[in-house]
């Protein structure tokens, strides 16, 4: 029997192609760091509307609670684009998190050095080594909340338990404690209510993790001080609206979405692990996209469902020393090879 079990959402427009890539290079990691892995395919998103008429099957709900992990391609495209909303390749996606029960996501926002040019901030603000971890609370807050109409006007609900704050915030310090042990807790506690007991709930959690620098922060002020003085931040841990926010406009600041990965973890060991672009119909079957936030959503899969941190760091230092040679299309720079889907996971391969 294989060490891990990880269930395979291949997905829509570039899925396969850079899902294939990613799996090439959990194979080598494997290899080399002397564990085993086997994988089960299961459909998500439009190629299972197209082959059961549901997005997100009971089969692929089934393998996944079955599986170690998820490695998930990207959903969606032109081609359902007029189905109904309960029934488009996205309603999968968030069916999928909530049957898991994933209510943490890990968003990080790291600069790779060969890459700096690609941010659209200053080299001097951005630093050598900007490395921002955002963990959004997600299944719960305004999005989940009570909302409704009534003549002509509409409401929507932000409501937070303590429990709920409690596990978010347990995530982001033990995450803390494996990186700079620095935490921001960003609210509006000056105007919300939910945000004062997200806060005190905080504050409460941070007693059984002494070396933890906490500091609150404001949303409003955090949007500011993402972009004046990024260096600043270690782990930041946020309410599902303002971390659907901030996370997309750290993003930005890594310039490049064909690099970001992301993790949307439960209580449990068991992960998914996605980039945080989307099928890009535009440039799918081409073979010309970037592989590399899937593969370094495999190397998020080592290090936070499989306990394999070594392969994880080879993974990510295998990606930086190709990228000092190597791009695909869409990171392309003069006096740089320019290489295929393929040839990129070829080459994090042989640096592996
Ligand atoms: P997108 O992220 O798919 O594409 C935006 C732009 O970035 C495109 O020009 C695309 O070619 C480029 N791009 C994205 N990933 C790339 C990669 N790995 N390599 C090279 N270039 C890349 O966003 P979109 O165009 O707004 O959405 C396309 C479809 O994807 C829609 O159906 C949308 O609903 C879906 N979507 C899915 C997810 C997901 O599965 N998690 C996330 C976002 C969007």
């Amino acid at each position: 029997m294989a060490d891990y079990k990880i269930t395979l959402l291949k997905g829509d427009g570039i899925g396969p192609e850079i899902v294939n890539q990613a799996v090439k290079v959990l194979n080598k990691a494997a290899e080399k760091f002397g564990f085993t892995v086997e994988y089960d395919e299961a459909l998500l998103g439009g190629c299972a509307i197209d082959a059961t008429g549901v997005p997100l099957p009971e089969e692929t709900v089934a393998k996944c609670k079955a599986s170690d992990s998820v490695l998930l391609g990207a959903v969606g495209g032109p081609k359902w684009d007029n189905q109904p909303g309960s029934n488009r390749p996205e309603a999968g996606l968030l069916g999928i998190r909530g049957a898991l029960g994933l209510f943490a996501n890990l968003r990080p926002s790291v600069i790779f050095g060969p890459l700096k040019s690609a941010s659209p901030i200053k080299d001097e603000i951005i630093g050598d080594d900007m490395d921002i971890m955002i963990v959004r609370e997600l299944t719960g807050g305004i999005y989940f909340g009570q909302r409704g109409r009534e003549d002509d006007a509409a409401w929507d609900t932000e409501k937070y338990s303590v429990a709920e704050v409690e596990r978010i915030a347990r995530v982001a310090f033990d995450l803390a404690m494996k990186r700079n042990k620095k935490l921001t807790s960003v609210d509006k506690a000056n105007v919300l209510e939910s945000s004062r007991l997200w806060r005190q709930t905080v504050i409460e959690v941070s007693k059984d993790y002494p070396e933890v620098e906490l500091n609150h922060m404001y949303v409003d002020n955090c949007a500011m001080q993402l972009v004046r003085n990024p260096k600043q931040f270690d782990v930041i841990v946020t309410s599902n609206i303002f971390g659907d926010i901030l996370s997309d406009e750290a993003s930005m600041i890594a310039g490049s979405i064909g690099m970001l990965a992301s993790a949307s973890l439960s209580g449990g060991k068991l992960g998914l692990y996605e980039p945080i672009h989307g099928s890009a119909p535009d440039i799918a079957g081409k073979g010309i996209a970037n592989p590399l936030a899937t593969i370094l959503s495999v190397a998020m899969m080592l290090r936070y469902s499989l306990a394999q941190p070594e392969a994880a760091e080879a993974i990510e230092a295998a990606v930086a020393k190709v990228l000092e040679n190597n791009r695909t299309p869409d990171i392309y720079e003069e006096g740089m090879n320019k290489v295929t889907c393929e040839q990129m996971g070829d080459l994090v391969c042989a640096q592996l």
